[in-house]
């Protein structure tokens, strides 16, 4: 069985399955192009609906075992131009075009488990819970909620060579974060995709929710973020802190550009407060979590190492999110 998954219009992933013959080792390339009908993903009009889905990545399935796969796929329009939703193939031209500076990234993943109310799981009806504080890193009931989601959801990532990194409760009772990375270039994005599509799919057994808003409750909670750290060869290596100043005087002018592709609805999170820094401004700062940019503590004891983009949604797509730091920073292409 081979479980095609796709990005959809709405930032969330979708997935259909086939069977394939014989048991071989898959590569994108031995793997059938096919297609869905995008009339009914916003994704064509009804009179010329077929998308092709054109295999990238394949992984082992964590839900049917192995030889059954998992095929990240990059959606086509039936005239050969990418669909308006894929944003991978321009990101993998920048990543390729920029090889040579061999980019790490490593995501942070904020997202909140929801109940059928859409209201964050295990809040009582109509009221809240306890002011936050208890629940960042938080074990008990009463401080957080539906870890058997998160361990399984870990054990699917390792499971299919997701290089999830680890994994911590969050500020706003209900909300977790996971980790992916270091991933080079255009593997990010793959990786973080595919580890969305298996958290939608692991909540979906537990008739849970997963939303990926950044701000799922208006008031006095915290939003949710996608931290993009970042690093290349130079930045590394000894030395490399001259590399990460050079970075900081590149995307400071290109704030504004980096914010558009930063995921919808930012500004609801983007605050200034609760662990944030002010969508109008780019500032950066040694440990700073007011910043837009944070350089870890070790990173400038060292001199070297990589910085965290505190900037980007928690619903951004990570082919939007890498692009823009390589075009911003290398400008080519
Ligand atoms: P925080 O302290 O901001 O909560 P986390 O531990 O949650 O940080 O996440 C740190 C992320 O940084 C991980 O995804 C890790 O893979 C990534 N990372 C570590 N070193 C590098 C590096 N040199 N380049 C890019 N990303 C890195
Ligand atoms: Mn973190
Ligand atoms: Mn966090
Ligand atoms: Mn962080």
């Amino acid at each position: 069985m081979a479980e095609y998954v796709w990005v959809d219009a709405t930032g969330g992933t979708r997935s259909k399955s086939r069977t394939l013959e014989g048991d071989k080792e898959y590569k994108p390339e031995d793997l059938p192009v096919w297609n869905f009908d995008g009339s009914s993903t916003d994704q064509a009009p009804g009179d010329n609906s077929d998308v092709y889905l054109r295999p990238c990545a394949v992984y082992p399935d964590p839900f049917r075992g192995s030889p059954n796969i998992i095929v990240l796929s990059e959606c086509w329009n039936a005239d050969g131009t990418p669909n308006k939703y894929n944003y991978r193939h321009e990101c993998a031209k920048v990543m390729e075009a920029n090889a040579e500076h061999e980019p790490w990234f490593g995501l942070e993943q904020e997202y909140t488990l929801l109940d059928h109310d859409d209201r964050p799981f295990g809040w009582p009806r109509g009221g809240f819970p306890a002011p936050q504080g208890p629940y960042y890193c938080g074990v008990g009931s009463g401080k957080v909620v539906m870890r058997d989601i998160v361990e399984a959801h870990y054990k699917a990532c390792l499971y299919a060579g997701v290089k999830i990194s680890g994994t911590n409760a969050e500020v706003l009772f209900g909300q977790w974060e996971y980790q992916v990375g270091p991933c080079e270039g255009i593997s990010m994005g793959d990786q973080l995709w595919i580890s969305r599509f298996f958290l939608s799919r692991v909540a979906e057994d537990f008739g849970v929710k997963v939303s990926w808003h950044p701000k799922p409750m208006a008031g006095d909670w915290n939003g949710a973020g996608l931290h993009s750290n970042f690093s290349t060869k130079e930045m590394r290596v000894e030395g490399g802190m001259k590399h990460i100043e050079e970075a900081m005087k590149k995307l400071e002018p290109h704030h504004v550009e980096c914010i558009k592709e930063y995921g919808e609805d930012n500004a609801l999170r983007l605050t200034g407060r609760h662990e944030t820094g002010s969508i109008e401004h780019f500032t950066w700062g040694v440990a700073n979590r007011g910043t837009s940019i944070r350089i870890p503590r070790e990173t400038a004891a060292k001199g070297y190492g990589y910085f965290e983009d505190r900037r980007p949604a928690s619903n951004a797509d990570p082919y939007r999110i890498t692009k823009i730091l390589m075009t911003s920073i290398f400008g080519k292409l």
